[in-house]
């Protein structure tokens, strides 16, 4: 395996134990609990954000764990837009609600920020055959960068349980498919397992810490297009957790190396059929309770988190909160957002948006607030119902002008 870059940390989340080279698990040997790499010295606001004109994450090259002679395997993922959403931001009486949409990421989530790190490791450690277990996304992200990279992707899926676009991605992207019976979580353990056993495969879900790397460069990026400004709060779904806990990295990062001087509220939303950590947090425990997952909202249909230790402290570090939201809420968030403002995410991307209408009267009026839109809506079109044949059917001018003049 690797050695972990120069003026970097690997160290268990649990017990703290170092490990100086990658570990193939990605779990600490003593106490099972997840790794996170740490950066040893601080790099300088002109270091992240000055020097380097290519747009994305490896612009922040500086603050990621690869050495700088290693040649990226990039898709010119992140740079994605942070849009004032103030039409839907005046029904829930905010000022300054934001969307992050991340749905305009290669392949379409905030998956390939992570995904573009950790497939750049994996080659760069000669590994020719790439795994991960997926609800969709990081299937379709990862058979990208490995379709980029010229190795071979193998994705397991939960049975009848992942949206057609995503799964067309993956097929055209040219990785195996493997159907789980089971949700998700069975998907997860499974592939961990075998993955164990077979040195050839390198696992890509985000329990590899260069996942989180990646995706931390979210909150650099919303720092600056904020104005070099901390939001008051970023409100995001979560599933297996990783997202959450990089984003919140982020921010600490920055603050940390005195680049900027607060934090945002980290503020986690579940499904209601899907919320481990919504019952964790609300019920003050340390540790999260697995459920069995049923939701519509298939990119947080997960029911054991395995970042759930990084997520609980990134909420309670952050005084921040956990709620749920009903898929009806859900639907009805994403339709609201893609007519009242014209950006069209999957269902899991408007758990967000839902939960903010809920907290309306909580968040003051003037708060800075960021939603995390992790991934796009074309990849799940099952559950909008597209009905075309109540639609008017022409065929002459006539028929249109008429039609016309009944609308005006
Ligand atoms: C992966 C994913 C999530 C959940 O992110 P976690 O890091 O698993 O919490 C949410 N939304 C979309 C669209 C995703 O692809």
């Amino acid at each position: 395996m690797s050695r972990v870059a120069e003026g970097w940390t690997q160290r268990c989340v649990g017990c703290g134990k170092v490990y100086g080279d990658d570990v193939r698990s990605y779990v600490c040997a003593k106490c099972s609990n997840l790794l996170e790499l740490v950066k040893d010295s601080p790099v300088s606001k002109t270091g992240l954000y000055g020097e380097s004109t290519q747009p994305g994450i490896w612009r922040y090259r500086k603050a990621l764990p690869i050495e700088p002679d290693v040649k990226a395997v990039s898709l010119s993922e992140g740079h994605t837009p942070l849009v004032l959403v103030s039409r839907i931001g005046a029904k829930f009486g905010l000022k300054g609600l934001h969307v992050k949409n991340e749905g305009q990421n290669p392949s379409g989530s905030f998956k390939d920020r992570g995904m573009t790190v950790a497939v750049t490791r994996a080659v760069q450690g000669g590994s020719k055959l790439l795994i991960c277990a997926s609800t969709g996304n990081t299937a379709a992200s990862m058979a990208a960068y490995a379709a980029r990279a010229g190795v071979t992707a193998m994705v397991t899926v939960p049975a009848g349980k992942v949206a057609s676009g995503k799964l067309a991605q993956v097929y055209a992207y040219g990785a195996k498919i493997i159907r789980v019976e089971g949700d998700f979580d069975a998907a997860l353990a499974i592939t961990l397992k075998v993955a164990g056993e077979i040195k050839e495969l390198s696992v890509m879900n985000s329990v590899n810490p260069y996942r989180i790397e990646g995706q931390k460069t979210n909150a650099y990026e919303i720092y600056e297009q904020l104005g070099f400004k901390v939001p008051d709060y970023i409100v995001l779904p979560v599933g297996n957790a990783g997202n959450i806990s990089a984003i919140w990295k982020g921010f600490k990062e920055l603050k940390e190396w005195g680049i900027s001087s607060s934090l945002p509220k980290m503020v986690a939303v579940q499904a209601a059929g899907a919320q481990p950590i919504v019952e964790a947090i609300q019920h003050g425990r340390d540790s999260v309770v697995a459920v069995q997952p049923k939701t519509i909202a298939s990119a947080i249909n997960i029911g054991n988190p395995a970042s759930w230790k990084k997520a609980l402290a990134a909420i309670r570090d952050s005084k921040g909160t956990a709620l749920a939201v009903t898929d009806e809420e859900t639907i009805a968030a994403r339709m609201d957002l893609a007519s009242s403002e014209g950006i069209f995410v999957e269902p899991a991307s408007a758990v967000p948006i839902a939960a903010v209408k809920k907290l309306m009267g909580k968040i003051e009026r003037d708060a800075t607030v960021v939603c995390i839109c992790t991934g796009n809506g074309l990849k799940d079109q099952e559950s909008v119902k597209v009905h075309l044949d109540s639609t008017p059917l022409i065929a002459s001018p006539e028929q249109m002008v008429s039609l016309l003049a009944k609308t005006a």
